[in-house]
């Protein structure tokens, strides 16, 4: 799918759900630290910041940050600055999150927020994992979650938080297949960028994609190199992968936010997990 194709799509879905569900949508800077089964559990829409930019986007973000700024930061702040006709859709986003994965993530978002004046919710995460910061995280996520009540008007109860993470965790684990299958890097990359765009909404697309590739049996140019991508992510709309293509490279294992990072971060039942331990 183009990518053209695939942002009117999105924006399309994006529309409906609004005005048809009268869903909300909260729009973060995609990293691997924030719990949206948590919006989910609320019925609102995660929106991860996750289109690559242009020389325009990112030349249009240096009013508010020096250039040096990493081509993500600039690009989101672009993307808001001149909205694209592509990305109207980003005129659909309630609320913004700002966190403190690095400093070029939570300057792009406070600018976004202020000069673009969408409402900021704050949410921090801690740099170290000692009980300290899992007891500061926790309280980050109960200060978030009532923020998130405030705005959808109701209670978000413990039972739809579960729904959520189940749901969650069923779509990371088939996305995680997806790794396994014999087809080129791009269109791995392609799954796992919409699946990220998406969520569990992309999950009857995504087992029918598994299951194409499977019976289809493609087989990879053996000449080729194998590679494990790892750092930042390969965006949507990033040529990277083309490039790497073109010079006979096949990337087997996407370590990034939008792969690994992302099908891994499942929650296991304590409950249940103590329970087995037992027997
Ligand atoms: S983590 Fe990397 S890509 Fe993300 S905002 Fe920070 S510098 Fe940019």
């Amino acid at each position: 799918m183009e990518i053209k194709e695939l942002l009117l799509e999105y924006s399309i879905y994006l529309n409906e759900r609004k005005e048809q569900e009268n869903k909300k949508v909260i729009a973060f800077m995609s990293h691997d630290n924030f719990p949206e089964e948590l919006l989910d559990a609320a019925g609102i829409i995660p929106l991860r910041m996750i289109f690559a930019g242009s020389d325009e986007l990112m030349s249009a973000s240096n009013d508010y940050l020096p250039a040096s700024t990493c081509s993500f930061a600039q690009t989101c702040i672009g993307l808001h600055s001149l909205k694209p006709t592509e990305y109207k859709f980003l005129n659909l986003i309630d609320h913004f999150i700002v966190s403190n994965h690095c400093v070029s993530d939570i300057c792009a978002s406070e600018i976004i927020t202020k000069y673009f004046n969408i409402p900021r919710l704050n949410f921090y995460v801690p740099y170290t994992q000692n009980s300290e910061a899992l007891k500061y995280y926790k309280t980050e996520l109960i200060e978030l979650k009532k923020e998130l009540e405030m705005i959808i008007g109701r209670e978000i109860k413990n039972e739809d938080i579960i729904k959520s993470i189940k749901k969650y965790n069923q779509f990371k684990k088939k996305l995680s297949e997806v790794q396994e299958l014999k087809i080129s890097s791009t269109e791995k990359l392609k799954i796992f960028q919409k699946a990220v765009l998406y969520g569990p909404f992309f999950m009857n697309e995504l087992e029918n994609l598994i299951n194409k590739a499977r019976s289809e049996n493609i087989r990879i140019n053996e000449n080729n190199f194998d590679l494990i991508f790892t750092g930042c992510s390969m965006f949507i709309g990033d040529y990277l992968i083309n490039l790497i293509e073109e010079s006979r490279g096949n990337v087997i294992f996407f370590d990034t936010w939008i792969g690994y990072n992302y099908y891994s971060q499942i929650f296991t039942d304590k409950k249940k997990k103590k329970r087995r331990q037992k027997h």
